[in-house]
């Protein structure tokens, strides 16, 4: 009798999926989490996709998988061959993963300005790092040309290209938007998140808006630094940079292969500062529980925002990219906050969180 009454308990508790095929497997199918703080102060629903529980620790899982197994379509890539990424870092996480799972070897080029977290991490996953100086894209010894190269030097190697491989925004199409809109169940007024490739923000638009007929509406959310924002407001004429930002992973000089097809959907952009990144970051913190990096922090304040804008019964969808335990050497210490002007940004009661 104990049994049978434990297994209608697991019956009715249980939502898991039967085992998944191995790593890759379990990529994507994340919850969709409501923010209730913020959903109460809007008379929104404003949730975020916890892309932060996929197996590698990010929304990039899904792109790796997408590239990888393109490349294996297309034949670039057999058996014991190698990957070659510029990243900044989670792709490499998520490629790494994938690259052990499958057989291959990883070879990941990064700017040297990315948390000594994700470079460790990376090296812990058998990555081959290779940490160059920031440069622009216009440079050829930006990361992206050398892994490029790398690429092109070795035999049975590819390069996955994440910021002009469409197969990235793919995955974007056919697994993130087609999930939050069955969790939604169609119930979704607003969509947005930042842009790093831009294959989150441009296949998951492009999913919505075909699924709903365009009554979705889209905003890119942009730090300072990055060209999205002044892109979008001035209908594709401007390419105004202004400022720096401490998010890492986000921000964009230009508008890549993965954008292209699909900006023009995109409704309007917010520029969010980055003392209102870190203020959410250690809002959500205190009130949700929730441990995010500053560019889930970010696109939560676009959502935020984006609810205000679309008033109150409407529900509003954002990323929640990766988890704050990557940056946590950066965003959690003192003297890190003060070398870039930030300590003050963070209101008296949330400064117990600053431990380190
Ligand atoms: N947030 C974080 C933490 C990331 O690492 C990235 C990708 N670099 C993004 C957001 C942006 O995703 P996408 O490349 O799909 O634009």
């Amino acid at each position: 009798m104990l049994g049978r009454r434990l297994y209608s308990t697991a019956a009715r508790y249980v939502t898991a999926a039967r085992p998944t095929d191995g790593f890759v497997g379990a990529i994507g199918n994340t919850p969709l989490v409501r923010i209730g703080s913020l959903s109460r102060e809007t008379g929104c629903e404003i949730l975020g996709k916890a892309e932060f529980m996929n197996p590698g620790g990010s929304v990039k899982d899904r792109a790796a998988l997408f590239v990888v197994e393109d490349a294996e379509r297309r034949g670039l890539i057999r058996p014991g061959g190698t990957i070659v990424e510029g990243t900044a870092g989670n792709t490499g996480i998520g490629l790494a993963h994938v690259c052990r799972a499958k057989g291959y070897k990883c070879v990941i080029y990064m700017p040297d300005t990315q948390s000594r977290e994700k470079m460790d991490l990376l090296r812990m996953l058998g990555a081959d790092v290779r940490a160059v100086p920031a440069v622009a894209f216009d440079n050829p010894d930006n990361y992206n040309h050398q892994a490029r190269r790398h690429a092109e030097a070795l035999d049975n190697a590819a390069w996955t290209n994440q910021f002009d491989n469409p197969a990235n925004r793919q995955a974007h199409i056919e697994t993130t938007g087609p999930e939050i809109w069955a969790q939604t169940g169609g119930r979704v007024d607003g969509f947005t998140c930042a842009t790093g490739t831009g294959g989150t923000l441009a296949g998951t638009t492009r999913f919505l808006k075909e699924a709903s007929d365009g009554r979705v509406r889209a905003f890119a959310a942009d730090p300072p630094g990055s060209v999205i924002y002044s892109y979008i407001r001035s209908g594709g004429r401007t390419m105004e940079r202004g400022g720096s930002s401490i998010t890492e992973g986000i921000g964009q000089g230009r508008i890549t292969a993965n954008l292209q097809p699909d900006i023009h959907l995109v409704d309007d952009a917010l520029k969010i500062p980055d003392a209102d990144t870190l203020r959410m970051l250690y809002r959500l913190l205190d009130e949700e529980g929730i441990y995010l990096g500053a560019s889930s922090a970010l696109n939560v304040v676009a959502a935020y925002e984006m609810a205000k804008a679309l008033g109150p019964g409407k529900t509003v969808v954002t990323i929640l990219a990766d988890g704050a335990y990557r940056y946590q050497s950066r965003l959690f210490s003192r003297a890190w906050l003060e070398s870039k002007g930030l300590a003050d940004a963070i209101p008296a009661h949330l400064q117990k969180y600053v431990v380190l």
